[in-house]
């Protein structure tokens, strides 16, 4: 069975060595699997029906222990596979549990920081006597399912699928499959359209091959990697972005790039009335006892998703474009805290497209080579650029921001995006683990903010005090 490579001294030389390139992967558009005899794929569901179960037992299982999941595991369950296929469905499950639990553990980390909010605005309202506002709801948390793997699909490696050039003219390649008949490999022809041949471009495959099967139908998807060059100088100007609905992307150049308002939001609040009509219909029909029943999956909700993603893809490349040789720098967050993030507007729909900006902005400027990093977006937006004094009540409402200290006064998007443009090689921050202690950090900051400048903020009063002393004793003389 495969372990963990141990590295060389040889692969640590070049760790150190400065980066002058980064590789991407790319993936081509899924090609269908020619069925060229029954017999042949049928081989490929049976392995399916071993593979899928022993799978997600490794899902389940990663999911729940105390341990991050380790792709090189020892196999803890029993299984027909070969070590080798065994290996491949550890490694497959491992990934998803991975960002099962890490996406789960940002949501439980919003959640209770929206509690500690929700107590703080309670407290406030008793020592104020102001009554709390009754719209308000109190923070829920919801325990997550495990996920559960409903697509067959194996994410295997050259030690189990392998990519054969072919030698005649009929077929681009073959595909040598292990099965659960030892010794005895599975070959598919595979023939590409003209556009997978054009996504390749002459690029080498990388080994990494994906089957999945949908709707009856096997489907291959092969990989590439491409080495891009760096072109960002290392004394690049730092450009902050900060993600939103509001703004796609605010810049701390004072920017602005796509919306999720007006077009797209009224198209979004369309689809929703017409699936939930959709649904009304449904109980209604089953209620009657009708067995077929229309499908709630919208047409329209799929096509919106997809212009979505377009829009944040033009106003990412927009982005790109007018800040050529700028480094970006971006908030690290998951689709869980995107969800909190949307929660204004509450909808899955939102956040899962809002998480599309960060994904994105990794890929853009990869392709680019283009230097992009995410940095801890923690109190990003309750911090005050100017005097880095941390308050929730810093936010007058979504779009202004005001220092309750300082006065200073922004839009809160951009006065958030120039916090996130400095917290890059911010190394006392990054070293923060828990979100109280960045706080507690801001807070510091802000208290020598305040040493420093002492003589205009705290002075002005006292001069003023003096100066209206002086007048009086004017007037007496
Ligand atoms: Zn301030």
């Amino acid at each position: 069975m495969s372990r963990k490579p141990e590295k060389t001294p040889e692969q640590d030389k070049q760790k150190r060595k400065k980066k002058t390139k980064q590789t991407i992967t790319r993936a081509v558009t899924p090609i269908r699997l020619i069925e060229a005899n029954v017999g042949k794929l049928a081989a490929l569901d049976q392995l399916m029906a071993v593979y899928l179960p022993l799978c997600q037992q490794y899902v389940t299982w990663f999911s729940r222990a105390e341990r991050v999941p380790d792709r090189y595991t020892d196999p803890v369950f029993e299984s027909d596979l070969s070590e080798r296929l065994h290996r491949v469905a550890i490694q497959q499950a491992a990934g998803i549990a991975k960002s099962f639990r890490t996406n789960r553990q940002a949501a439980y980390d919003a959640y209770l920081e929206n509690l500690a909010d929700d107590a703080a605005a309670k407290a406030e309202a008793l020592a104020s006597g102001k009554p709390l506002d009754m719209e308000r709801k109190e923070p829920e948390w919801h325990e997550w399912h495990l996920p559960e793997l409903r697509v067959p699909c194996i994410q295997a490696n050259a030690n189990v699928v392998v990519v054969e050039k072919s030698e005649d003219t009929t077929f681009d390649y073959w595909l040598r499959i292990s099965t659960l008949d030892k010794g005895n490999p599975l070959r598919v022809p595979v023939k590409l359209a003209s556009y997978h041949k054009q996504a390749l471009g002459g690029r080498t495959l990388n080994g990494s091959t994906t089957l999945h099967k949908r709707n009856g139908v096997w489907w291959l998807t092969l990989s590439c990697d491409e080495d891009v060059p760096l072109q960002t100088a290392t004394s690049a100007p730092c450009v902050g972005v900060d993600v939103g609905i509001a703004n796609f992307i605010t810049t701390s150049t004072g920017k602005q790039y796509g919306t999720f308002h007006g077009k797209l939001a009224r198209r979004q609040k369309r689809d929703r009335e017409k699936r939930r009509r959709k649904a009304k219909l449904r109980a209604c029909l089953k209620k009657k006892g009708v067995e077929n029943l229309p499908s709630t999956s919208s047409v329209t909700g799929q096509r919106l998703s997809r212009h979505v993603r377009q829009e944040i893809n033009r106003a990412v490349n927009l982005l790109l474009e007018e800040h050529q040789d700028a480094r970006i720098i971006y908030e690290d967050l998951s689709v869980a805290s995107m969800r909190f993030k949307a929660r204004s507007m509450n909808a899955y729909l939102y956040a899962s497209n809002l998480a599309h900006i960060p994904e994105q902005l990794a890929w853009a400027t990869a392709k680019r080579g283009r230097a992009a990093h995410t940095v801890k977006a923690a109190y990003s937006s309750q911090e005050c650029s100017r005097c880095h004094f941390v308050d929730r009540t810093n936010r007058a409402n979504q779009q202004t921001f005001c220092c309750g200290v300082c006065g200073y006064r922004d839009h809160a998007d951009h006065n958030a995006s120039v916090n996130l443009a400095r917290r890059y090689r911010d190394a006392e921050l990054s070293a923060c683990q828990k979100k109280e202690q960045i706080k507690a950090l801001l807070l510091r900051r802000h208290e020598v903010w305040k040493q420093v400048h002492r003589l205009t903020v705290v002075e002005p009063p006292v001069q003023l005090g003096l100066w209206a002393r002086s007048e009086t004793s004017t007037d007496v003389g």
